[in-house]
């Protein structure tokens, strides 16, 4: 799954390429791309053509496009394989191409949504005063959100019964963190996963929240040299996740700050990636 920084740096892609344009034209190669849109390919084809694409939009790891003018969006659900790319017209069909949007004017390109997998796909849906997609009204504002409550976040932790990887999961308590980059800013942090977030006090939150928006800038910071190009990209690969991790996928290498062997734990259908010495366990697990 892509997580925050890759979606940013296709946001970004997509809002130089395709912002602004008027659709012509939609087909629909793989009805399974379309099956978020209830009703059907034929209705989400005829709903987007001559409509304006506005400013290209992103909570998390949600991203829309807008229709200037009519008060809906056209959500991507990326899934596990699911690529937007900006090609020449004439550029040959990628081999998993389901979605083609074409556009009227003579730029001499267009919006494919590419998907080996298909678990992703497009949908349009109607907009929230706030302008979101209302299905994913409920997502919280990520940490790079310049609107973000960091005093709301502190104490929503408090309240709640939970354990700090599970709160930095929640999307509705703060969007946009995945696995990857709860175990970096835990590590970072050095706070074990299990630790309950009910004695959290401010400068706590306040460190956490640091790290988290550092490995996400850093992240984007190497995703964002690639986007300077037509081609638009996400497959949740980015040259971060080899160069840089220091917590994730080492189980067994030295701690990069005190040598110890880090340790992975399975951790709701997924793992936990920690060092036993710097990221001590809480004394009683919640
Ligand atoms: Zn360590």
């Amino acid at each position: 799954m892509p997580e925050l920084p890759e979606v940013e740096v296709v946001r970004r892609g997509l809002e130089r390429w395709v912002a602004g344009r008027v659709v012509a034209d939609v087909q629909v190669l793989h009805p399974r791309a379309v099956r978020r849109h209830i009703a059907g390919a034929e209705d989400f084809g005829a709903r987007l053509r001559e409509h304006r694409i506005g400013l290209v939009q992103r909570r998390g790891k949600y991203l829309w496009l807008p229709l200037a003018d009519n008060r809906s969006a056209v959500l991507a659900h990326l899934g596990m394989s699911g690529q937007l790319l900006v090609q020449p017209q004439d550029a040959p069909d990628e081999k998993h191409l389901r979605i083609r949007i074409g556009f009227d004017d003579d730029l001499g390109t267009e919006l494919r949504f590419v998907d080996q997998r298909t678990f992703g796909g497009l949908s349009l849906h109607g907009t929230t005063p706030d302008g979101l997609p209302d299905v994913i009204a409920h997502i919280a504002r990520d940490p790079l959100d310049p609107l973000f409550d960091d005093a709301a976040f502190h104490e929503a932790l408090r309240r709640r019964r939970t354990t700090v990887k599970r709160a930095l999961l929640d999307q509705s308590l703060i969007s946009g963190v995945g696995n990857i980059y709860a175990d970096e800013a835990l590590w970072r942090a050095r706070l074990h996963y299990e630790r309950p977030t009910t004695g959290f006090t401010r400068p706590r939150t306040a460190e956490l929240l640091g790290h988290v928006r550092d490995v996400m800038n850093a992240a984007l910071a190497v995703g964002g040299t690639s986007f300077d190009s037509l081609y638009v990209n996400v497959n949740g690969e980015s040259g971060y996740f080899d160069r840089s991790l220091d917590a994730y996928g080492r189980e067994g290498e030295p701690c990069r700050r005190c040598g110890t062997p880090m340790r992975r734990r399975p951790w709701m259908n997924r793992s936990s990636y920690f060092c036993p010495r710097c990221q001590r366990p809480p004394r009683v697990v919640s």
